[in-house]
């Protein structure tokens, strides 16, 4: 299986995302979770990304485009795939088409995410995330552990400087402007599932293998 997720940041595409991977073993990339990553260490992708992460903006398309060509090229051959965060935009959406192209493969399905803004506002400005691994925690629904670090990897658990309160309301602007038109593209393409995603965690996942049909 050869999946993309989409949809509104907060829409839970991560969450779903860890559970799906385990289950199923599909190659996972993160394009959001790489870029935290490389700003943690503070490498030359780091720094070129930070500014437009922290301004809730999208990091330039050769950046991106060019992790993701290097992790199917890494991937595709062990089975399936799935891509969370990318493509973003319809340039992303034609130069994932033309790597697919190259490698021989295609994707099976894309899946959207589709819950309402405010619920999306609720889920980011209360995220709280491992700075090590990325694991999410969210101060209502899944409380991080009281000393703040990481049961997985004891990294420090964080608030995104991305997931405060300005920032979100920049980077649904970029969600309405550049990323949602590609619902569109993938409809038309036949690839399209929608999930209602403004459920609980397990009843989404639950929706989300049903869409699969897995
Ligand atoms: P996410 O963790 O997917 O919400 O991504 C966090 C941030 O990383 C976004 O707001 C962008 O600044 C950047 N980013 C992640 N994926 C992409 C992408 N495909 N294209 C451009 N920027 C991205």
């Amino acid at each position: 299986m050869n999946l993309v997720f989409l949809g509104a940041p907060g829409a839970g595409k991560g969450t779903q995302a860890e559970r799906l991977t385990a289950e199923k073993k599909l190659a996972y990339i993160s394009t959001g979770q790489i870029l935290r990553e490389a700003i943690g260490a503070a490498s030359p992708l780091g720094n070129q990304a930070k500014s437009y992460m922290d301004a809730g903006k999208l990091v330039p398309d050769d950046l991106v485009i060019a992790l993701v060509e290097e992790f199917l090229t890494k991937n595709v051959a062990n089975g399936g795939f799935l891509l969370d965060g990318f493509p973003r935009n319809l340039e992303q959406a034609g130069a994932l088409d033309a790597s697919l192209k190259k490698l021989g493969k295609s994707l099976d399905k894309v899946v959207y995410f589709d819950v309402n803004e405010e619920i999306v506002v609720r889920r980011l400005s209360g995220r709280r995330t491992c700075k090590g691994c990325g694991k999410n925690w969210h101060v209502e629904f899944s409380p991080p552990p009281a000393n703040m670090k990481c049961d997985l990897c004891g990294g420090q658990i964080v608030q995104r400087k991305d997931d405060q309160a300005e920032t979100i309301r920049n980077r649904l602007v970029v969600y309405r402007e550049q990323t949602a038109a590609l619902a569109g593209y993938y409809e038309e393409k036949e690839l399209l599932v929608r999930v209602d995603a403004s459920a609980e965690v397990e009843e989404v996942f639950r929706r989300l293998l049903k869409a699969l049909a897995c």
